[in-house]
Formats: C-alpha cells, structure tokens, sequence
C-alpha cells in the first residue's frame, strides 16, 4: 500500500448517501474514497483491507439500500477511469464502465450482446457482483473473464469458475477490477432495432422515480412479486415519502426525502403481508447494508 498515493485519493468525510446510491435516501456514511484511476483503486482497497476496516465497494449503487445509522465507508468506483477496448470480438472493460457505455462502443464496432441489458443502470462490477439480467439475458451470457484482487493478490476468474444463479453469485470479499467480454458480430441496424425494443419494453413496465429496481427476487413457480404485493392491496401505500409504486408493486420509490426507516418498513410490510396471505417468503433482491435492521 502506498500512502503518498492514498493521499492523492478523494476522500469524502461524512458523504451523503444521495450522492451514492441511486434510493438517494436521506442521511450520511462515515466517509467515501472516490479513486480516479485503478491505481488508486487498488491502493484504496489495499489500505482498507490492512487496517481491517469496515467498508463496502459500491457502483453505481443501483441495488443498494444503506441505513444512515451505519459507520461505514465507501469506495465508490464511478469516477475510477473507464476504459474500453477490443481486440477482434473480444471486449476489455474497467470494472467502472457502464453497460450502456459498452453497448454504445460495441454498437460503433458492430458487436451484438448488451442489448437486452444496456438499460440497467449499472457498472460492470455490480452487474457481474450481482448476475444482473433482462428480458432472458445475463451479463454472464457473453462473459469470458474478471480480473480481481483479493487478499493483496491479482488473478483472473474465468466464467466457469465461478458459481452464478438468479441475480447472485458467490464473489465474496474481492474487488473486481476489469472484465472481458466475446462478442459477436452484428449488424448495426440489428443491434439498434434490437436495442429501441427492449428499452421501450422498459420503460413501459417500469415505473419512474428513485429506486433500487425490483425490491424482491421473484419466488420460483408462482407469480411474480409484484403481483403478490398488488394482491395484498399495497400498491401506492405509502410511509412518509417512501411509496409503493403504483404502477408496479415490487418497486418502492423514494418521493423525495424518504428515510432508510421508511423504505425498510415497507419491505418489511410487504414481506409480512404477503407471507400472511399466501405463506410465500418474498426475498430481498436489493442489499440493505445495515448492522440494526434484520429481517
Ligand atoms: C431503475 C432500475 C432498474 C433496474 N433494472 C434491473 C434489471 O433489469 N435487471 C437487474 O438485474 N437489475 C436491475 N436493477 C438493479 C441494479 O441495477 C443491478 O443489481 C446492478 O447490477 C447493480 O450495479 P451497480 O453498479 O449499481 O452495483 P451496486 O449497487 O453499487 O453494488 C451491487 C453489489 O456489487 C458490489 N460491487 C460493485 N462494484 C464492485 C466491484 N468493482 N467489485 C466487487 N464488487 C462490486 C457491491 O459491493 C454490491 O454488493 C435496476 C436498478 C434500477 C435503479
């Protein structure tokens, strides 16, 4: 770890969690490093990691619910340099590049794949973290290899090395630095037919708004979790500025100023309710990093 090049990374005292999540829920964490190159990256997550301090790597936290009352950091990726490159199918990506970012460049060199999910609003390493996916396609579906670094170690995981079912994996404790995706070739009128379906798809079925996505995973062999939720007649129920959607039941919206408590306490309620109704057990897809609250 070098600490001259520690303190040239930006270090937020007290940051907000509007400014790193997109719930943007009120309230603020101990403090985040903000690394602009993966030098820094690395630096960062091997200092972290020497002194054993808590901290938790975040993307473009798009599937995260944090409680204020935690004292955590952060190392947020979404500054660290995004870089793209190919050679013939075969696409290189920093962990903090965008899917839409690789779906335009793939677009520009005629190479179909991240069509179905270029809408996500997600970084290559919280895609890959959490198995992110749509309309039937995973990231994992073109996915060669990650680049990580655990335990002061650099090593690349190949695809089949590592375990991946719905929306999870077991990338557990490690950084993922970069990512190599083979790509096939495509016709830029397909890709971009393709591309305007499934975006419209999107966003005709999902609502606006601050939010985490879906809430719940949907459980197997039944209707969705939107559909139970709505059956338990929770849709546009509110707590504070936190509402049920009312165009989709599984996503919850922060209206404003909507707290960690008032969103935990309408999972909470959808969980309950829908367990009282129909015994199902509805499974967060969102991480809720709190130390207090469990359900
Ligand atoms: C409007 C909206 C629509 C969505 N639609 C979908 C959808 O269609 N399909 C879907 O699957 N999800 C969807 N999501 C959820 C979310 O976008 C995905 O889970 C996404 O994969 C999270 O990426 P992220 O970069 O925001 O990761 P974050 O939320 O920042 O982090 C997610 C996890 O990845 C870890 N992580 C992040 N970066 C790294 C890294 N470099 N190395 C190691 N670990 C890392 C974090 O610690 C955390 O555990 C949606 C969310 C929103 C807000």
């Amino acid at each position: 770890m070098d600490k001259n090049l520690l303190l040239k990374t930006k270090f937020v005292l007290d940051e907000d969690i509007k400014n790193i999540t997109t719930y943007k829920n009120v309230g603020k964490i101990a403090g985040a490093f903000y690394p602009k190159n993966q030098k820094e990256l690395i630096n960062t997550y091997k200092f972290l990691n020497s002194y054993h301090l808590p901290f938790i790597i975040i993307g473009n936290g798009s599937n995260m619910l944090i409680d204020e009352k935690n004292a955590i950091l952060v190392i947020s990726t979404r500054f660290v340099e995004h870089k793209i490159f190919c050679k013939n199918n075969v696409v290189n990506v920093s962990s903090s590049t965008t899917l839409k970012e690789i779906y335009n460049y793939c677009y520009n060199k005629s190479l179909g794949g991240f069509e179905k999910i270029a809408d996500i609003p997600a970084t290559v390493g919280g895609a890959i973290k959490n198995n992110a996916s749509s309309f039937g396609q995973s990231i994992f579906d073109n996915l060669e290899s990650i680049k990580v670094i655990k335990n002061d170690k650099i090593f690349t995981i190949n695809k089949d090395e590592i375990q991946h079912n719905y929306h999870k994996t077991n990338l557990k404790n490690l950084l993922i630095i970069s990512a190599k995706f083979n790509l096939k070739h495509k016709s830029k009128c397909q890709i971009i037919n393709d591309y305007n379906y499934y975006s419209k798809l999107r966003h005709l079925s999902q609502p606006m708004g601050l939010c985490c996505g879906s809430v719940f995973k949907n459980p197997p062999n039944c209707k969705g979790a939107g559909s139970l939720i709505e059956q338990c007649r929770l849709k546009g129920f509110s707590i504070n500025d936190a509402e049920i959607s009312p165009v989709h039941a599984n996503f919850i919206i922060n209206k404003r100023n909507a707290s960690f408590d008032d969103i935990f306490n309408l999972i909470k309620l959808c969980k309950k309710k829908v367990f009282i109704k129909y015994g199902i057990k509805l499974e967060e897809e969102v991480e809720i990093i709190s130390k207090n609250k469990k359900f």
